[in-house]
């Protein structure tokens, strides 16, 4: 690939890369020629996606780092692991997080907690670490993965909810404070895309078809949905984009 959405030499973390839209979106900016750093934190399962990508890409353009996104010491030393092994980062995704389906009055406070910890705290985490590093060396792209729970609420998904809409919210204060370091921060905000997250919704029919009703092009959303605007996101090709949310949801959020 050439132009201005080629990222050929530039090295790319996505966290939660063993699957689902992480993995997906490795794949897709390794096509348009990064370095990719796969992560997550089964290794059984991070080692089966790093030999795919490796067949894919070639060994020399695919790296992989197991840590818990959660643990501030474990994503130290990580990205201490990544930038040493890997070179660095010019890209991070902060994709990896977990759903938690329960009413706010059953919600125990220790599944609040894994949840903002998971969906919210980690991008603090990682996005810091790495943004240390791109602020020295003069720029980069975080690219914060939020959810159209960043702008609407259902029930039962209530932790997420506040995750996602605080997700939406860090990365406007991420853009206030490192955008003149030419590091830019977007978000996007997928709809409802089939992945193990969302296999027990598609798997019940009455959620399925409050999903195909809701959503304007009347479909789940598919892993490969997200992969054209990340590519963009990581590219030259949104050098003055900064702080915006990109809703890739089937035209979900412009209806009632
Ligand atoms: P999956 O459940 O398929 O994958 C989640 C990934 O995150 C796995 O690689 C998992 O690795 C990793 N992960 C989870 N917790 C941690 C942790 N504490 N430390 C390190 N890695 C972790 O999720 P999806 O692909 O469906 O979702 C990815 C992102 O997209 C999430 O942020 C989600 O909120 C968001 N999203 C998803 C939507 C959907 O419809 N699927 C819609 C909107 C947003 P491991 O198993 O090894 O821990």
């Amino acid at each position: 690939m050439t132009g201005i959405f080629d990222l050929t030499g530039r090295i790319a973390l996505v966290t939660g890369s063993s699957r689902g839209i992480g993995r997906a979106i490795a794949h897709g900016l390794a096509t348009a020629g990064a370095t990719v750093v796969l992560h997550g934190r089964d290794p059984e399962r991070l080692a089966a996606t790093t030999s795919d990508f490796e067949v894919a890409f070639g060994s020399a353009r695919v790296r992989s780092v197991a840590f818990d996104v959660t643990d501030a010491s474990a994503v130290v030393a990580g990205i201490a692991e990544v930038e040493s092994s890997a070179g660095h980062l010019a890209v991070l995704v902060n994709n990896a997080g977990i759903q938690h389906r329960e009413p706010l009055l059953d919600l125990a406070v220790e599944d609040w907690d894994r949840v903002l910890r998971t969906d919210l705290t980690s991008a603090f985490l990682v996005g810091r670490e790495v943004a240390r590093g791109m602020i020295a060396r003069g720029g980069g792209k975080i690219i914060n993965i939020a959810s159209v729970q960043a702008d609407l609420a259902r029930q039962s998904i209530g932790a997420y909810t506040a995750a996602k809409g605080g997700l939406r919210n860090l990365t406007r204060a991420m853009t206030v404070e490192w955008a003149a370091h030419n590091v830019q921060v977007n978000a996007i905000a997928p709809g409802y895309i089939h992945t193990e997250m969302t296999q027990k919704l598609v798997d019940d029919p009455e959620f399925n078809s409050w999903i195909l009703g809701r959503t304007p092009a009347h479909r789940w959303g598919t892993t490969a949905d997200i992969v054209g605007p990340a590519v963009w996101l990581a590219s030259s090709g949104s050098d003055f984009v900064n702080g915006q949310v990109v809703f890739i949801d089937g035209g979900m959020t412009v209806v009632v």
